[in-house]
């Protein structure tokens, strides 16, 4: 065999940092560790646990899902599912044949209720209606896939081109038009809280169909998402993971040296935050997209070649956040599983700009009923774009005075009991994450998910690749997912088997 790693090799085995600690990290960590080739293998992480955007936190008596909540698609071509089977986390209902075999297309289910401001309900038969409309609309875009020219550059305004055609044929009064046009602008709220994006309006319209819906009726982890990424940390050995390690800067085209191993070169080195050092062959970079956009030119020494970093720049990156709120009693009834709230000013055609001291609560699209509570009666709210990062530059008594206000008035009950009690996420605000996920913004194309995911040098033959990124951003059909994290991690790791001329010893997953 050709020797590939020359120092590498004489000291028993490259050297490799994972920089981060989230799924896709330690997807790549434990694929690396399960061969006895890579002895000397860290995974740097900046804060003080595993799991990143993976994350429950107990409350209210039950598992909180502060990150990921649901296993979008979950069937036999989902490697999330299968590992979260493999572990025995997954419930009989969740394994089911019946339940891998819906097909979704990716959207969220029908309310069990829909409240309006102004107090009064909304039909449901209406809100189907706008659904149907809104989902084919949104599952039409698939058309515009690799075209060379599209009518409009975004996804919002193709969804408003087309609905502005429908509002050209509905009969009927003008409130009951107006009541449409809000009911649709609360399914914008909620596309963009899928998308993770502030405006749909932002969003590509012809790599838009190339995100991949797995068929299977998305499914929660009844003891909480982290299970998973914690057995994960369990299987490997004790020394591998480093916690509170912020990494700074990642100096590569080197020749680092380390005084316990004179004579013996890096062409890496990981500089931390801490003033720690550690010299490596190889850098497999999974920190969140959020912080590769805020950190560009601080994070690599020598800088990211200008392609990348374009890249970086002009993939998408926004902000979606969960409230939870608790109640001493249920106001809703015992089978609701998902309230809608409708402002009835609103309407998706008209550009409002966000209103965000005042307003900043009518992007929330709503609350899921969390059934997994046994004591505690819990609704969890979604919000995304520029109005959720100013809910959390708010106090918790802020957001839920505001949000008992909401909930009095769409009720039309003034009397509604306040929340006992609030828990939310602040994905922005979090240092090591800046948001919550990617989406291919205008101006960008999958291809520029697959350049971030190029490793560096590019034309480092052999044992001379440095750097290789993983994360949910370098999966161009899976991203913003758990399971395109995943699949990253494994695709670097099994890229330095392959460069090491070693055999992938784990089946890869059919997809
Ligand atoms: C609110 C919310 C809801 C979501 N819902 C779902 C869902 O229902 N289903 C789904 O599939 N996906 C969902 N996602 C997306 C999913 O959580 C992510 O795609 C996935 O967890 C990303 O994994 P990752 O390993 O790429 O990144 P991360 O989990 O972010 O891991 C990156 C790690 O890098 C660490 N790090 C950052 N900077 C440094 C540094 N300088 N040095 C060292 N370490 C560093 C971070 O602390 C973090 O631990 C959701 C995300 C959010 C925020």
């Amino acid at each position: 065999m050709e020797s590939r790693g020359g120092d590498a090799e004489a000291a028993g085995g490259p050297r490799v940092l994972v920089v981060g600690g989230g799924i896709a990290g330690l997807a790549a960590a434990q694929r690396l560790c399960g061969h006895p080739a890579f002895p000397h293998l860290r995974v740097l992480e900046a804060t003080a646990r595993a799991g990143g955007r993976i994350r429950s936190e107990r409350s209210f008596g039950g598992v909180a899902e502060v990150g990921a909540h649901w296993i979008h698609g979950p069937s036999r071509g989902n490697p999330v599912f299968q590992l979260a089977a493999k572990y025995g986390l997954l419930g009989e209902k969740e394994l089911s044949e019946e339940n891998q075999q819906v097909e979704t297309g990716g959207h969220l289910g029908l309310p069990s209720a829909c409240y309006a401001s102004s107090g009064a309900s909304v039909s449901l038969q209406l809100v189907a209606e706008m659904a149907s409309l809104f989902y084919g609309l949104i599952d039409q875009t698939r058309e515009f896939l690799h075209s060379a020219e599209t009518p409009v550059p975004s996804v919002g305004e193709y969804l408003k081109r087309e609905i502005r055609r429908h509002v050209a044929g509905w009969t009927g009064d003008e409130e009951a038009k107006k009541l449409k046009l809000a009911v649709l602008n609360t399914f914008f709220n909620v596309e963009c809280c899928i998308s993770g994006t502030h405006s749909m309006d932002l969003v590509a319209l012809a790599p838009f169909g190339e995100y991949s819906v797995l068929p299977g009726l998305d499914c929660t982890f009844p003891g909480g998402y982290q299970g998973l990424t914690n057995r994960m940390v369990a299987s490997l050995p004790e020394d591998v993971m480093v916690f509170n390690k912020p990494v700074k800067t990642i100096h590569w085209k080197g020749s680092f040296q380390e005084a316990a191993l004179p004579g013996e070169t890096f062409p890496v080195l990981v500089e931390c935050e801490d003033g720690s050092h550690f010299p490596a062959h190889h850098v497999i970079v999974t920190v969140p997209l959020g912080f590769l956009k805020e950190r560009l030119d601080t994070f690599f020494d020598p800088p990211l070649p200008t392609e990348k970093a374009e890249a970086i720049r002009k993939i998408g990156f926004g902000t979606n956040n969960k409230i939870f709120l608790e109640f001493e009693e249920p106001f809703w009834e015992p089978d609701c599983q998902i309230i809608q709230v409708v402002w009835e000013d609103s309407s998706p055609l008209e550009d409002a700009a966000p209103s965000l001291q005042d307003a900043w609560f009518k992007k929330l699209i709503g609350f899921l009923v969390l059934p997994a509570f046994e004591s505690a009666h819990v609704l969890c709210g979604f919000i995304a774009g520029l109005e959720s990062e100013f809910m959390e530059t708010l106090s918790d008594e802020e957001v839920l005075q505001s949000l008992t206000q909401v909930l009095r008035r769409v009720t039309g009950n003034p009397r509604l009991p306040a929340p006992r009690s609030l828990l939310r996420s602040r994905w922005h605000s979090a240092p090591y994450t800046r948001g919550s996920y990617s989406y291919v913004a205008v101006g960008s194309t999958g291809d520029d998910l697959d350049l971030l995911a190029q490793p560096l040098p590019a034309d480092g033959a052999h044992g001379q690749l440095q750097i290789l990124f993983a994360g949910e951003a370098t999966h161009r059909t899976f991203y913003s997912t758990t399971h395109g994290a995943l699949l990253s991690g494994w695709r670097e790791a099994d890229r330095l088997l392959g460069l090491w001329g070693l055999q992938v010893r784990q089946p890869r997953p059919r997809l």
